[in-house]
């Protein structure tokens, strides 16, 4: 993966939702060079502000876009590392300001605790005992209230990546044992 295809997907992405990139041109090649290397690290473009565990079953939320791209927009008119911004951000109508961590904090460290030697810091041991084998985070099925989109993975995202319903549309779906038997 080139730099100019990883800038393409990433123009591409925010045309289809609406965002603008950074307009930064340093910061901007800093994040995409970030996201090139961590999809040749893991093999897939894990988050360039988030430390990633390079196991794919515990980074799915931390996956460029991440699930916390669109709430944060929408809430703070940038994602969580500013790759993505709203047009009055663009614009200078609204500054840019700190994003609170949206991503929850047991996901960072499960994350901390498996994560790869490379230029991570390694959580203390108390972080490693609370942290699942990728095998043991139980999936579930999701669907979308709104648009019928399912989803298998540990929680539902936090919009729907087909029509933008927010988490709260998301319900379980429960498959009983006479069901599946
Ligand atoms: S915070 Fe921004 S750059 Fe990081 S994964 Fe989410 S959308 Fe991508």
């Amino acid at each position: 993966m080139t730099l100019d295809k990883v800038r393409q997907r990433a123009e591409s992405d925010a045309k289809t939702y609406g965002y603008y990139l950074n307009p930064d041109a340093d910061f901007l090649r800093d994040l995409l060079e970030g996201l090139k290397k961590n999809e040749e690290r893991y093999g897939y473009p894990s988050c360039p502000c988030r430390v990633a565990s390079g196991k794919l079953e515990l980074d799915r939320d931390i996956i460029c876009p991440c699930d916390y791209r669109d709430p944060d927009v929408a809430e703070f008119g940038t994602c969580y590392c500013a790759l993505y911004i709203r047009k009055d951000v663009l614009e200078g109508k609204t500054p840019i300001a700190p994003i609170p961590e949206r991503r929850p904090q047991e996901k960072q460290v499960r994350a901390y605790a498996v994560a790869p030697e490379v230029g991570v810091e390694k959580p203390p041991e108390a972080a490693k005992a609370v942290s699942p084998e990728p095998s043991q985070v139980k999936k579930r099925l999701w669907y979308c209230r709104q648009c019928g989109y399912v989803v298998y993975r540990e929680d539902p995202p936090y919009v729907c990546p087909i029509c933008k319903a927010k988490r709260e549309m998301f319900a379980e779906i429960v498959v009983s044992a006479s069901a599946s038997g």
